[in-house]
């Protein structure tokens, strides 16, 4: 899909569930130069971009990741806040990076989820 028609979907998105799903669609070549050009998620509101668009070469293999997405938060200035784990269940539920526990008792007690041996 165009870029332009991703972005201003996005822009139009209300649901973090619908807004995770527009950004999946979006690659690093198609954004613009500037961090402050971005798209932005609104979650609760406060300002998040992916995390996979500040560090290209980090990838998150933890199992949490398959139910959600990481993403670093941004202050008016777009400066960075640190990293958080936003739900993709449709909860709304925004966790940082670093509470890994509370993510894994969210994902247990509200979608029924446990990590695989595997993952
Ligand atoms: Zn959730």
């Amino acid at each position: 899909m165009a870029r332009n028609s991703l972005l201003s979907r996005l822009r139009k998105a209300w649901s973090i569930g619908d807004q995770l799903q527009d950004v999946k669609d979006i690659s690093i070549n198609d954004l613009p130069a500037e961090l402050e050009d971005y798209p932005k998620l609104q979650i609760k509101h406060s300002t998040y971009i992916p995390e996979r668009w500040l560090h290209h070469k980090r990838s998150h293999t933890s199992w949490i990741c398959l139910h959600g997405c990481m993403v670093v938060k941004l202050n008016p200035h777009n400066h960075k806040q640190g990293s958080f784990w936003v739900c993709s269940k449709k909860c709304d539920m925004v966790y940082a990076a670093k509470a890994t526990s509370s993510t894994s008792t969210h994902l247990n007690k509200i979608h029924i989820l446990f990590k695989k041996e595997d993952d």
